[in-house]
């Protein structure tokens, strides 16, 4: 496996592999990786010749009081987990390779509207706009043919798909399940910041989850109900603070009111000073 820094690297790697006549795949992270990131970068493996997996802790996704100057960094741990994973390039560019100007001269920037100011938006300004201008870089830069996300941060998902597809970008998008500890916890990177108490804590978003699943597979089709035992079971844990609890449309992300087909039921929650999510999509 090779680890590269600079773009030109990595495009030449590229280059050379299509000769070969080898189909590219993607995986965007931010390292620090953990199981959920090596599911995504073993189903590339298994689809393409060769398997590019990025890390790049992108500060244009930071808002100035979030966590970008603590985010966990380990790019020794990480080459040898993606290694592992039988990834062939670690794409891993200082900010200056990605933003040489520096990333608040950056001019140019990716806006998908509407979807990007719900759920996660509302909370996090600007926050989509730098993941789709960073992903739109990476797009162009690894020119793949198939890029991989986790269904984990499903808000994610809608605006990469959508930001393809208005854009016509030559890429397809291929998603995983979220992957879970045993005790059913969201795996995270940000799950380091958490103390033994709030890990214990932590699990109030898989508990909730598993709540809503529960009544919607026992006929509950009101959205209202659903977010109600949700905000109940998490006003029951003192650790934690929900940002928002949605029950929404999965490709519009409006709230609904009535369940009468597809929903995605997303929630951010602050555990003491650490935000984590969770999501189920109820098929219909
Ligand atoms: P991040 O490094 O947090 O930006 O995540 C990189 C990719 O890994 C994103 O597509 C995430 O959705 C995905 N991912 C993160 N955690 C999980 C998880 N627990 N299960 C599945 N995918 C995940």
């Amino acid at each position: 496996m090779k680890i590269v820094t600079g773009i030109a690297e990595v495009r030449a790697l590229v280059r050379q592999a299509r000769q070969e006549g080898k189909t590219v795949g993607l995986v965007p992270t931010m390292g620090f990786l953990h199981e959920g990131h090596l599911t995504l970068m073993r189903t590339a493996r298994a689809a393409h010749g060769l398997v590019v997996a990025s890390i790049f802790v992108n500060p244009l996704q930071f808002g100035p009081r979030e966590d970008y100057a603590v985010y966990p960094r380990d790019l020794d741990r990480d080459a040898s987990l993606a290694a592992s994973a039988g990834v062939d390039v670690v794409f891993a560019p200082p900010v200056e390779e990605m933003y040489p100007q520096g990333p608040a001269n950056v001019l140019t920037a990716v806006e998908v509207r509407d979807i990007t100011e719900r759920l996660c938006g509302a909370q996090r300004p600007g926050h989509f706009r730098g993941v789709a201008t960073v992903v739109a870089k990476l797009f162009n830069i690894v020119t793949p043919d198939v890029a991989y996300f986790g269904e984990k941060d499903a808000q994610q998902v809608v605006v990469i798909k959508r930001m393809t597809a208005e854009l016509s970008m030559d890429v397809a998008i291929a998603t995983v399940p979220i992957v879970r500890e045993a005790d059913g916890l969201a795996l995270s990177s940000r799950n380091v910041f958490l103390n033994p108490a709030e890990r214990q804590a932590a699990l109030v978003l898989s508990r909730s989850i598993r709540l809503a699943r529960e009544r919607l597979e026992a006929g509950e089709r009101n959205a209202a109900a659903i977010r109600k035992v949700i905000k109940e079971l998490i006003g029951s844990e003192p650790l934690a603070a929900s940002d928002y609890i949605s029950v929404c449309d999965p490709a519009t992300l409006r709230e609904l009111e009535a369940i009468e087909g597809p929903a995605l039921v997303a929630l951010a929650v602050r555990i003491g000073k650490t935000r984590l999510i969770d999501n189920m999509t109820w098929e219909g």
